[in-house]
This record gives C-alpha cells, sequence and structure tokens, in this order.
C-alpha cells in the first residue's frame, strides 16, 4: 500500500481536499479519475476549478484498467454463481439461478413481491452450492426501511436453519437519501474484504433519485449519479463474485422524462446496466408472476411463484 499514490500526493490537493473527498466517499484514486467535475465539486464541496485540476491529476495517477484478453474473461465468467430463488420455475427462468458479476434488476407495483424475494435470496445465498446457495454473506442497503429481521427468521426456519447464525450474516444499512445510498455502496466495498460476500441488494435502488430529483431539469443530474452508482454495483459484483439484484418501482405518476405507467424508473440509464430485468405482477390467489423481459443470453419468459409463511416456492 505505502509505495501506492494517495490522494494527498496529487498536485494541488492538501490535507483539508483531501478528507473532503474522502468524506464524500472518494477514497481512491479511480473514483475521482472517473468523476465528472460538477459531480466532485457538489459532493465534496470544493470549488469548480479545484475539482477539474484534482480530476486530471487523478487520471494521470490512477491506474485506469486495462485492455484483458478473452481467455482471462472467459476464465472469470466460469466462476459465475448461480442461486437459488427457491423456486424451479423463477431460477429457470434465469438459466439456473441469479447469476453472480451480474445485476439483476426486480421492477413492479407495490406489493408486487419485490422484497420478498429480495429477503428469500438473502436466506438462500448461505445455502451450501449443493443446494442452490452461494455459502455466502448479504449485504443489503435499505432505502424505504422494509428490511424484516422477523421475516428472515420464518424464511430461515421454514429451511431448518438457525435464524440467529443466518441474521449474523446479513450486513445491512439503513440510507437515508441517495447520496447516502451510494455512500453505503462504497463501503460495501470494505465490508466484503474481510467477509465472503456473494449477494448485495438494493431495495430500493430508485425510490431516493426518484423523491429527490424532480422534474426535467434535474434529470441529467439524475440520470448521471444513477449511472454512476449501477457501475459501482457491477464493479462490487466482479470484485467479490457477487451477485447484485436491485429493485425498482413502476411510475404510477408520469416522471418527468418516462411519462408511460409501465415503465419502470431510471429509464434506459437502469434498463441498459442491468444485465436481467424482470417484471413482478401478482396474479390470482396470492401468486405472482415474474417476466424476463431483458437478458444478454436467454429467452423472454414467465414464472409463477408463491409467496407464503415459508418464503418463495413454486
Ligand atoms: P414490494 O414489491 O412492494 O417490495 P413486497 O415484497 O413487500 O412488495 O410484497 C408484499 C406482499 O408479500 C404482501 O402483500 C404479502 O402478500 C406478501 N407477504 C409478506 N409477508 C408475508 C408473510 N409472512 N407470509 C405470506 N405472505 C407475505
Ligand atoms: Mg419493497
Amino acid at each position: 500500500m505505502s509505495d501506492e499514490i494517495q490522494i494527498e500526493d496529487l498536485p494541488g490537493v492538501g490535507p483539508a481536499t483531501a478528507e473532503k473527498l474522502r468524506e464524500a466517499g472518494y477514497t481512491t484514486l479511480l473514483a475521482i479519475a472517473v468523476e465528472s467535475p460538477k459531480n466532485l465539486s457538489d459532493l465534496a464541496d470544493i470549488g469548480d476549478a479545484v475539482a477539474v485540476k484534482v480530476i486530471a491529476a487523478a487520471k494521470k495517477a490512477a491506474d485506469l484498467g486495462n485492455f484483458e484478453t478473452g481467455d482471462i474473461v472467459m476464465e472469470r465468467r466460469q466462476n459465475i454463481g448461480k442461486l437459488t430463488t427457491m423456486s424451479k420455475a423463477f431460477d429457470s427462468l434465469m438459466g439456473g439461478g441469479i447469476e453472480t458479476q451480474a445485476i439483476t434488476e426486480m421492477f413492479g407495483e407495490f406489493g408486487s413481491g419485490k422484497t420478498q424475494i429480495a429477503h428469500q435470496c438473502a436466506v438462500s445465498v448461505q445455502l451450501p452450492v449443493e443446494e442452490g446457495g452461494l455459502d455466502g454473506d448479504v449485504i443489503i442497503i435499505d432505502t424505504e426501511n422494509t428490511f424484516r429481521p422477523e421475516r428472515i427468521t420464518q424464511m430461515a426456519e421454514a429451511l431448518d436453519l438457525d435464524p440467529t447464525k443466518v441474521l449474523k450474516r446479513i450486513h445491512v444499512a439503513r440510507a437515508f437519501n441517495s447520496h447516502h445510498q451510494m455512500l453505503l455502496a462504497d463501503k460495501a466495498k470494505e465490508t466484503a474484504e474481510d467477509l465472503n460476500v456473494r449477494l448485495l441488494i438494493v431495495d430500493s435502488l430508485t425510490s431516493h433519485f426518484r423523491a429527490e430529483y424532480i422534474g426535467r431539469g434535474a434529470l441529467a443530474d439524475r440520470q448521471q449519479k444513477l449511472n454512476k452508482h449501477m457501475h459501482d454495483l457491477l464493479r462490487f459484483g466482479d470484485l467479490n463474485n457477487a451477485a447484485i439484484i436491485v429493485t425498482n418501482q413502476v411510475s404510477s405518476k408520469p416522471d418527468a422524462f418516462f411519462g408511460d405507467p409501465t415503465r419502470p424508473i431510471g429509464g434506459h440509464i437502469v434498463g441498459h446496466t442491468a444485465t436481467f430485468r424482470l417484471y413482478l405482477r401478482k396474479s390470482k390467489g396470492g401468486k405472482r408472476i415474474a417476466r424476463l423481459i431483458d437478458s444478454p443470453n436467454l429467452p423472454e419468459g414467465e414464472a409463477v411463484v408463491t409467496i407464503d409463511v415459508k418464503g418463495v416456492r413454486d
């Protein structure tokens, strides 16, 4: 670590600026190098001119990554894990389960089962690989205060797991606003250093962004932040060979830009960055229908699941 260039080493960055940058979540040169001057000056509370200089210096100093050959990419892809949802139909819709190194977006209206499925995966990821799990811990960024340990307990008991042990492997943080949410995605990287985190859940991805960035004027800014956030999450998935599940609501009121009421929030930014998109809707008798609408290598299709006291099942 010691011979690596630190934020303080950048020309024009004193201890005070370095502190501001760190506090705003810019803990690495790369994070600064890929940021826009406006975001950096807003979020770190530094002047525009300073932001431009700092970013230029970070670009020179940061390891921006390299091209890698196809065989290396292939090797990484061979490590992709698949996480069971506890429904065979749902798993086969996803080609065997929810993939690691990818973002799976679940969108649907209120009550369509997004949070329930996320809870179920927080339990099933802890199962051994032979049983469809990844024998891993999970990090949850909870933006709507809907994480319920009691619900986890029910689901753990249904699988004959010790609820206390299961709860100890779930690391939850509430995000109070979109900026906090983005900082927590950064914090997740640190948390994952000492743990075997195989699943990261952001429930909901978009609610804070939607509430905070209102109207057409705020749209570009919102999309830019969401884009950065999604890429941070993808990176987390690659680094930890973890599955990323994000939830998203469909807008019931016309949005500033994406006015269609059945469209998920976040428009093309979220849509293009998510690897898998699932549309959830309620059906008769407490059943839920999951429809896979976008995937790089799987056909479109639907799965019917039930949600009951045990959790998600066929
Ligand atoms: P959202 O898509 O808004 O996140 P949820 O995942 O919170 O929706 O789904 C809520 C629904 O899940 C409830 O309306 C209920 O049908 C079902 N549900 C929640 N808890 C239980 C439970 N303990 N037993 C059975 N069904 C449950
Ligand atoms: Mg929910």
